[in-house]
């Protein structure tokens, strides 16, 4: 009995990461200490109800010791195949195409490097690196420009659908170097007299995985500077009056 009544404590251990998938590897290696609890395991072990695993899960309950090793080791995955899983899941390199109903157009290329070592849980999404965006954009009238990740990856009624800035912290617009800042906050692209911005911009608050992931988002490039939250109005404070969407694309995963 007191073991059976300690294991809601051990569940509910494993303290929230930034990324999605920090929570559920956590509860799997917090379960790997030196007292295994069962009934994590066997929560997350139900997509694997093969016969033998319901045999060995039996057993487990049981607490017999051979079998419920034999339950655990199911969930330690091969290297190997860990390796795979991460490669497909973390995606290091994206792109967006820019269009809009004018003359705005251009490529916009992210990368982010993982350290030696991450892999997709909560101490290494934490660890990732920026992410640095690159490309061109065309067509602009001269000066600055507002550039924005915004809410959803959906253009069904052009770049409008796409919803406000990516804002997964519920915070107020802001400047890139800001604390308050929308996470889709990227400032200002300077477009020179010919009309051509060249992006270079190292962001440390958009990523690539987790819950900061901007793959599947949609980039906006807008029709006036933006004012980084300093407008002195409401508006400033949600789009940093930054007026129309020039040209916009859905950020998809690259090669
Ligand atoms: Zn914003």
């Amino acid at each position: 009995m007191r073991g059976r009544g300690r294991l809601p404590a051990r569940v509910s251990a494993p303290p929230p990461g930034i990324c999605g998938h920090s929570r559920s590897k956590a509860a799997v290696a917090g379960g790997q200490s030196s007292r295994p609890a069962i009934g994590p395991r066997t929560e997350r072990g139900r997509g694997f109800g093969g016969p033998a695993y319901k045999v060995a899960a039996g057993k487990a309950l049981g607490f017999a010791p051979a079998s419920l090793a034999s339950l655990l080791s199911r969930f330690r995955s091969p290297p190997g195949r860990t390796g795979a899983l991460l490669q497909r899941v973390m995606a290091t390199k994206a792109v967006c195409v820019l269009k809009g109903d004018g003359p705005v157009q251009g490529t916009i290329h992210f990368e982010q490097q993982a350290r030696p070592g991450a892999e997709v849980h909560g101490e290494a999404c934490s660890r990732a690196n920026k992410v640095v965006v690159s490309g061109r954009i065309t067509g602009l009238t001269e000066g600055q420009h507002g550039f924005h990740v915004h809410q959803f990856g959906d253009n069904t009624q052009g770049c409008t659908s796409a919803g406000p800035h990516f804002n997964p912290q519920s915070k107020k617009h802001g400047g890139p170097t800001d604390q308050e800042r929308h996470v889709g906050d990227l400032g200002n692209v300077l477009a020179d007299k010919d009309g051509v911005a060249i992006v270079s911009i190292e962001d440390s608050l958009i990523s690539l995985l987790g819950e900061h992931s901007i793959i599947g988002r949609t980039m906006v490039i807008h029709e006036k500077p933006d004012d980084l939250g300093k407008g002195g109005n409401e508006e400033s404070t949600k789009t940093g009056n930054a007026g129309s969407r020039l040209a916009c694309g859905v950020i998809g995963i690259a090669q």
